[in-house]
Formats: C-alpha cells, sequence, structure tokens
C-alpha cells in the first residue's frame, strides 16, 4: 500500500506541477517524516500533513506606483500567510523579479519548520514582489515600499503577521515600508523587524543570519572535535547574510576566499576585505566587479564564464562551505566538486540553496550538513528577539543579543542532533530538523482543533 507521505506527495504533484520549488521544498520535508509519521498514527488520523502543506492564507495584490519618468508601473504583491499554529506568522519579504506564488510557498513553508525549530512563539509566513530593485533610485524604492505597504497594512499586525528583510528587501526598505505602515495606522508598534536602530531596531538583527551560519558550523564541526579555526572557507552571495557570514568566519580564525553575486564571483586568496565588500555592496551598490577595481588580489569571474549549469564558488578547495545566495545554486555536479576537493562542512545560509540531490550527496559522504532551516534560523530568531524587546520597549546590547542568538543556534543544533538520533538518522541534521519542526507545530495544531 502507498505511504501517507506518497499519497499525500502525488496528490500535491498533480495539483502543482507549475510550482516546482514548492514540491521541492515539501518533498524534502515530507520524505524525512516517515518515522515520525509511523510512530504517531493521531498524525494521519487528523490530517496533519495535508493541512500543513496548505497555507492559511495567501493574499495577493496589485502594487502601483510611479517611477522617476513619471510612468505608472504595476507589480504583484503577495503575503503567504502559512502556519499560525505556535505564534504570529512571521518571515521575510522579497523584491525579486522570478517572485511568484510558487516561490513564496517554498519559502513560506520551510518558514514554518525553521520558525518552530528556533524554540520560540512564531508561526511561518513570507511575502513579496516580482518588483526588480536593481537600478531603481532611492525614491523609486521608497514609493515601491509604500504602494506595497499601502495594501500590504491590512492584514498585518505585532501579534498577527511580522514581515521582515529577505533578497532585495534590508534596512532601507524595512525603514519606508514601516514609515508607511505608521503614517496609514498611527501606530508605532514593532509590525516589522529588522527596523533601524533609532526606530526599535534590534543591536545584531543585521549581522544575525550570517553570524548564525557560522555559530551553527561550529557546532557541528565541535562535535567531531574539528573546528573552523585556519580553516579556508567558501562563501556565496554579497548580500547581507554572505557579508555578516565572511565577518564572523574572521572572526572565529577562519578565512573566507569568495563571495558572489548575480553577475559574478571573486576569489581572493588572501581573504575577503569585508569592509571593502560592504562600502561596493551596502554603499554603493555596485556589482561585484567594483571590488575587484579596488583589490589587487581579488580575481573576478564574471557568470558568463562559469561552467555550463555550475556555480564557479563551488569548485574552489575549501574546508567549510557556506551557500548564502539563493535557492538551488549549488547543484549534484557542485556537491562532487566540494566533496573531491576535500569539503568537511556545509552551513545554509540562503533558503533551500541545496538541489535535492545535492543535500543527499553531502548526507551521504557523512560530512557536517547544516540545511538551510537550521543553519540559517539566527535571522528570524534575532528578528523575534527584537520584537520581545519592542513589545517590552527595551533594548538589549549587542553582547546580549548575540549571545542569545549563540544560544539558540547551539540548542538548534542539539534539538536537531538528538531528534535525528532518536529517529534512527544519527548525524542527519535534514531528518534531525524537519522533525523537530514538525512535531511541535503539528502538537500544536491538534491541540487547537479543526
Ligand atoms: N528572511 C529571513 C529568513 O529567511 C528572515 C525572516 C525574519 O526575520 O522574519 O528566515
Amino acid at each position: 500500500m502507498m505511504s501517507y507521505v506518497q499519497r499525500v506527495m502525488n496528490n500535491l504533484q498533480d495539483r502543482y506541477a507549475y510550482e516546482p520549488v514548492f514540491l521541492q521544498a515539501v518533498q524534502e520535508v515530507l520524505q524525512s517524516l516517515q518515522a515520525v509519521l509511523d510512530r504517531n498514527p493521531q498524525y494521519e488520523r487528523n490530517k496533519i500533513l495535508e493541512r500543513i502543506v496548505e497555507p492559511e492564507r495567501t493574499i495577493s495584490f496589485r502594487v502601483q506606483w510611479v517611477d522617476d519618468s513619471g510612468q505608472v508601473q504595476v507589480n504583484k504583491g503577495f503575503r503567504v500567510q502559512y502556519n499560525s499554529a505556535i505564534g504570529p506568522y512571521k518571515g521575510g519579504l522579497r523584491f525579486h523579479p522570478s517572485v511568484n506564488q510558487g516561490i513564496l510557498k517554498f519559502l513560506g513553508f520551510e518558514q514554518i519548520f525553521k520558525n518552530s525549530l528556533t524554540g520560540l512563539a512564531i508561526g511561518g509566513g513570507k511575502g513579496g514582489a516580482d518588483f526588480d530593485p536593481k537600478g531603481k533610485s532611492d525614491m523609486e524604492i521608497m514609493r515601491f515600499c509604500q504602494a506595497f505597504m499601502n495594501e500590504l497594512f491590512h492584514h498585518i499586525g505585532a501579534t498577527i503577521d511580522v514581515p521582515a528583510g529577505d533578497i532585495g528587501v534590508g534596512g532601507r526598505e524595512v525603514g519606508y515600508l514601516y514609515g508607511q505602515y505608521k503614517r496609514i495606522t498611527r501606530s508605532y508598534e514593532g509590525v516589522l523587524t529588522g527596523k533601524n536602530l533609532l526606530f526599535g531596531g534590534s543591536l545584531a538583527r543585521t549581522e544575525a543570519t550570517g553570524y548564525g551560519a557560522v555559530y551553527f558550523a561550529q557546532s557541528m564541526l565541535d562535535a567531531r572535535g574539528k573546528s573552523l579555526e585556519d580553516r579556508t572557507c567558501v562563501v556565496s552571495g554579497a548580500g547581507n547574510v554572505a557579508i555578516y557570514c565572511c565577518e564572523k568566519l574572521y572572526q572565529v580564525g577562519a578565512k573566507p576566499v569568495t563571495v558572489s553575486d548575480s553577475r559574478g564571483m571573486i576569489h581572493d586568496a588572501e581573504g575577503i576585505k569585508v569592509d571593502v565588500l560592504k562600502q561596493v555592496k551596502e554603499v554603493e551598490r555596485e556589482s561585484l566587479s567594483r571590488y575587484a577595481e579596488l583589490v589587487p588580489s581579488a580575481v573576478y569571474t564574471p557568470v558568463s564564464s562559469y561552467p555550463e549549469g555550475r556555480n564557479a564558488v563551488w569548485s574552489v578547495p575549501c574546508f567549510a562551505a557556506f551557500p548564502c545566495a539563493t535557492q538551488n545554486e549549488l547543484n549534484l555536479e557542485d556537491a562532487k566538486t566540494l566533496l573531491a576537493n576535500g569539503c568537511h562542512c556545509v552551513a545554509e545560509g540562503a533558503n533551500m540553496p541545496s538541489t535535492l540531490d545535492a543535500m543527499h550527496a553531502f548526507l551521504d559522504a557523512g560530512i557536517c550538513y547544516g540545511p538551510a532551516k537550521a543553519a540559517n534560523a539566527g535571522g528570524v530568531a534575532t528578528s523575534q528577539l527584537e520584537m520581545a524587546q519592542n513589545a517590552s520597549m527595551q533594548s538589549w546590547t549587542f553582547e546580549a543579543v548575540d549571545n542569545k542568538l549563540r544560544q539558540i543556534m547551539n540548542n538548534i543544533y542539539i534539538n536537531a542532533a538528538e531528534t535525528a538520533a532518536e529517529y534512527g538518522a544519527p548525524g542527519n541534521l535534514v531528518v534531525g530538523a524537519n522533525i523537530a519542526g514538525f512535531r511541535k507545530v503539528a502538537n500544536a495544531m491538534i491541540a487547537q482543533g479543526v
């Protein structure tokens, strides 16, 4: 007889063939839940899988705004309020031309389990728009954010749904979104996280996802008597996650030698200069070719020169790899290359950066593999710390927040490792993270009835 997981998966494949990344995210989770479903028949009885794969609510709306030349522009905006069993919907907003409902469903689905794993009371959600921030002026970004919030404000609130940033949405965008929310509602509540420190942001939130990925790698390595000290690491991406991943790698004595953006990659054998990277990406908002102009030891490879269907970052030999760019940026061939070059550790800063077969290659090789839901949970965990500070009208020191972040990441590691062992898959943090994240949400859903 076909298993419960297979039945649910087949049904989704029939209905959502046009949302491949969503199906991929669901498959990754569902295929690791068999052991917990076998031991807990109440999950099937309560149709938990059928319910958990379906968002509680999806809002899709028109965003109309005026560009600098006076032309009216129209974009599609979304908020997927996926699951509120354990707390208010929480998750970022992505502004990128590729954004559609399927991508946001994949991200929202991931967010449910990630948020559960943090041990904090936050449900899962995600949103965004197919707006391309590239090449837009500051005023265009502001007008777009205001137009987006003109609709989104109806659906969010400090105890209802708390958005934050993701790709294309950083501190500047959160500021414009928050300003508009406040103008409309007159409420100073902490309805977004990742805010500027001047109006309720938390110290260490900007750094949290990148720092957290390194803390997670440390926990995994520590359990095997290894460390990142004096190790060469490769990092992909050049946004907020990648930048602070590089910064933390130096602080723990490692050396990051690569970063990448949509146009190309930098390999700097002497180590990525984080101050130059910040200048190029956060201040000048330029492409990485600019980094190569400023740093003589850097070698720039444009995407057009990458080996076919591959990401050149993963061909640089390293001890540990930190994919911090975007989904499916690391495929099976990339995984084989990393492993052949002696890579011992992969900690995912981006959401679902490894394809399913790449993930299995890492698991089969038995290296330290920290899946995104666990390894990049530091960002959203620190968002919750921002919510807590806002609710109590306090602000904590950088050290206090960073210490909590470090503890949360280590707790996630312990929880995932122990759960993996409990369910017969010792060392498999995909199984451990998925079951641990799932169990809490599923039990909460059952306790709250239908
Ligand atoms: N976008 C981030 C993530 O993927 C952060 C979400 C948040 O802070 O709410 O987890």
